[in-house]
């Protein structure tokens, strides 16, 4: 399939043969899952010039979690509202090394079995390989005993290293990145994929990333999810050199070419339309463009505060009320994908 040709198409029959696909794969059913975020530090020695969570050791609010601290705050929202998966995840801090990841893992599996660990990213694995003069795979290794059960795709935003070069300098590059997915798929760790558009980049970047998860995906099979969302400008320095983002209907070509193009041997059976990041509405709309998964109710969502005090979606009941809304049936689905036990609230 040519990528190129599809993201250049006109954008309501692209979102038609999207949805064609999206009816027969999953109906009017859209999944959403019961999870929190744990940013466990937001020290971070990359500094993207994208993102507005990084703080630099000895800024006034800097903070690192400690492990009995984060575990108790993953009890606590499990507590309150019943938990199928804790995303974690934050900046590369070097005074944080792997056993920290495997006290944490181990003791929110002690204590909570029933939660999923959805955690760190290639840039914190290639970190931690550094840091602890160990490969991919060892690191891989021992998060997988520790209690990791899946990655996600953080890092990932454009895999074009002349893209990656402008937005963050200092952070790995694509090949890396889709090495080190290709690394944890081989060790049965199933991971998603991501893509954040809307800065520097253009189209022939858009179709470059997803021809090179596609590609990936063949030889794999261990990418369950595609995730795209729009870059932020406010609170960070790109925002100075992006005056007008693109928004919302280049979120819906993207995610139908993303449904269009994983499929037949690269396929990644979800796309998903994170609320959070694109923004309820443009959410919703994505529905009809492919998606088929709404993502999670991310309780305790640090990185992007101010979107989600524009968009208050404080429970599992308000994320079923968007999807009704929408006109979809809400499902609740665990770590996998599955259809998950009903949860509280
Ligand atoms: S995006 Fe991640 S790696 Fe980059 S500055 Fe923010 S926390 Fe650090």
């Amino acid at each position: 399939m040519d990528v190129g040709e599809l993201l250049g198409r006109d954008l309501w029959e692209l979102g038609m043969e999207a949805w064609r696909l999206r009816t027969k794969l999953y109906g009017r059913t859209a999944t959403y899952i019961s999870s929190m975020v744990l940013n466990y530090t937001n020290i971070c020695v990359v500094e993207c010039d994208f993102c507005p969570f990084w703080r630099a050791r000895g800024d006034g609010d800097a903070y690192a979690l400690a492990v009995g601290d984060a575990v108790k705050r993953v009890l606590a929202v499990d507590a309150e509202h019943g938990l199928s998966q804790v995303l974690i995840q934050g900046g590369i801090n070097p005074e944080i090394g792997i056993e920290y990841f495997e006290e944490l893992f181990r003791a929110i599996k002690a204590k909570a079995p029933h939660i999923a660990i959805h955690a760190l990213s290639p840039l914190e694995v290639d970190y931690l390989s550094r840091r602890e003069r160990m490969t991919w795979r060892e690191v891989l290794e021992r998060l997988r005993e520790a209690g990791m059960d899946s990655m996600p795709g953080g890092g990932g935003e454009i895999l074009v290293d002349r893209v990656r070069k402008e937005i963050s300098p200092k952070k790995i590059g694509a090949e890396v990145w889709l090495r080190i997915m290709e690394e944890a798929h081989g060790l049965g760790i199933p991971t998603s994929a991501t893509m954040m558009y809307g800065h520097v980049e253009g189209p022939e970047d858009w179709a470059e990333h997803i021809r090179k998860i596609a590609e990936l995906q063949r030889k794999t099979h261990g990418f369950l999810a595609f995730i795209a969302w729009n870059y932020e400008p406010e609170g960070n320095r790109l925002g100075a050199k992006v005056r007008y983002p693109r928004t919302s209907a280049t979120l819906l070509r993207i995610v139908a070419a993303a449904r269009l193009a994983f499929t037949g041997e690269s396929f990644i059976p979800h796309i998903q339309s994170s609320w959070l990041t694109n923004g309820p509405e443009s959410a919703e709309l994505a529905m009809y463009f492919g998606a088929d998964d709404f993502g999670g109710t991310l309780y305790e969502e640090k990185v992007l505060e101010g979107q989600r005090r524009r968009s208050p979606i404080a429970t599992r009941k308000d994320v079923e009320e968007l999807i009704r809304r929408a006109g979809f049936q809400p499902v609740e689905r665990d770590n996998w994908y599955r259809p998950a036990r009903p949860g509280r609230g």
